[in-house]
């Protein structure tokens, strides 16, 4: 069957079952691209229109295409003009359908601001490990280019960092029409100031970004060695503060520890409000699976979710990925799958890790230094139980990036603010006594090489 005489069919199919505006609205100017290795193409108008076919119709047509042809397994949706037939623009599919993380993503993207209208505070899951990044957020959104300028978030790959201060923009955008927002990478701004070197343009170059009344840069890590680009951002940046146009920057590590960055651009990073997104906890985690297979209208057992949660500790692209092959999975079979099914698709796709929970860390610490565990959790104040209590904020945090408040409820409800004035100490300590620096050498290997 051709792609028209296949779509033609599944047209009249679909106009049974939903209404009449619905089908004129979200299925006008439809066709088939193309159908390959099992993955019908489809092409659409419009990134919306798109929205609207995978979150509403989606399982409808595929189970239309299935019964038509049962070899069909996948959808995947395409936005092709006329005008650019030459330079087609295709999604890429896996077979783990990673619809929203992989290919299309492209095709949210605004072209004037480079803001996609996906990464939204809405779709955005707050708990202890980014509640702070958050905040900071929200304080900028509401008073752009005073106290917080500049943002500077900080984290681990994964953790939502660029959701987080794109969200910033599509806020910003959203309640003031008039301001002008701009989102870039570090490495996009270094080529484009590159460019204008070379082709004689710098003054364009600085008028282009000295128009912007919010600029975002996203890993600015990049910007280690190359020397004039800092120097060119540096001005930019002052040019931003004077006139109390925010900026936001975000990087995988703190200023402290990006090599070969100019000192005046260091202390310009750290001249407003930097913070850190840690790892996500396992409640976050669950809600962060239950949030995502809600919008997806998938509805998944608590058991699997809780499963997914606990195994996938390291970031939160990751826990999107095993839902999203799980979605797939149940999409082809029809069917919910098993906890068992789960558990192999995740051992095929997840690298194992060695899993060590929070409670183990606290219990071979406490073992170590022969202290009850439970003295760990209580007021008390002695010297032999506060070590053992500032050793274990110290590792939860450096070697799991627990956030500071969720290590602080885990040992007995403290303030995170104790918690960062223990690690910050023990790791102060550990550089001038050597003592305390081979205990945490052995904890280590107590921890890790068992
Ligand atoms: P980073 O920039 O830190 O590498 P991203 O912002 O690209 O991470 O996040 C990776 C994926 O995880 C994105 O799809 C993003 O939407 C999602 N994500 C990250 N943090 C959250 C969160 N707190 N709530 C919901 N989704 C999140
Ligand atoms: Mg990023």
């Amino acid at each position: 069957m051709d792609n028209k005489q296949l779509w033609d069919k599944v047209l009249g199919e679909i106009e049974l079952n939903i209404s009449k505006a619905n089908f004129g609205t979200w299925f006008k100017n439809t066709s088939i691209y193309k159908q390959e290795d099992g993955v019908v193409y489809i092409n659409i108008p419009n990134t919306f229109v798109r929205d609207w076919l995978i979150n509403k119709y989606n399982k409808l047509i595929l189970k239309i295409l299935r019964e038509i042809n049962p070899e069909l397994r996948n959808i995947d949706y395409v936005i092709i003009k006329n005008e650019d037939k030459t330079s087609v623009k295709e999604s890429n599919i896996n077979e783990k359908y990673q619809a929203d993380n992989l290919g299309l993503n492209d095709l949210y993207i605004n072209r004037n601001d480079n803001l996609n209208p996906k990464y939204i505070f809405d779709s955005f899951v707050v708990g202890s490990f980014n509640e702070v990044a958050y905040a900071a957020s929200q304080a900028v959104v509401k008073n752009p280019g005073s106290n917080y300028n500049p943002l500077y978030i900080y984290g681990g790959t994964g953790l939502g960092k660029t959701h987080l201060i794109q969200a910033v923009g599509n806020y910003i955008k959203k309640i003031s029409q008039n301001k002008k927002v701009y989102y870039v990478t570090s490495e996009t701004f270094a080529i484009d100031y590159i460019n204008s070197v070379q082709n004689n343009k710098v003054n364009n170059f600085k008028e282009k970004y000295r128009k912007y009344d919010l600029l975002i840069m996203d890993d600015v890590q990049f910007f280690s060695n190359k020397e004039k680009t800092q120097e060119e951002l540096f001005h930019l940046f002052n040019n931003f503060y004077e006139n109390n146009k925010q900026i936001v920057f975000s990087s995988d590590k703190s200023p402290k520890y990006i090599a070969n960055l100019e000192e005046r651009l260091r202390s310009r990073f750290e001249g407003g409000m930097i913070v850190d997104v840690a790892k996500p906890d396992y409640e976050s985690r669950l809600a962060i699976l239950k949030t995502k297979s809600n919008n997806m209208e998938f509805s998944i057992s608590e058991e699997i979710l809780e499963y997914v949660a606990s195994i996938i500790q390291d970031n939160i692209r990751e826990l999107e990925g095993a839902l999203n092959s799980i979605y797939c999975q149940s999409q082809a079979k029809k069917r919910n799958l098993s906890l068992n099914e789960v558990k192999n698709l995740i051992k095929n796709n997840i690298k194992p890790q060695k899993t060590i929970s929070i409670k183990e860390v606290m219990k071979i610490i406490s073992n170590f230094y022969n202290i009850e565990e439970k003295f760990l959790y209580e007021k008390t104040r002695r010297k032999e139980v506060v070590k053992p209590r500032q050793v274990i904020m110290y590792i939860l945090r450096e070697d799991f990036s627990t956030s500071y408040p969720y290590i602080g409820q885990k040992l007995g409800g403290r303030d995170h603010t104790t918690v960062i004035h223990a690690y910050e100490k023990i790791k102060n300590d550990i550089k001038t006594n050597s003592l305390l620096n081979q205990e945490i050498e052995q904890i280590r290997n107590l921890l890790y090489n068992n």
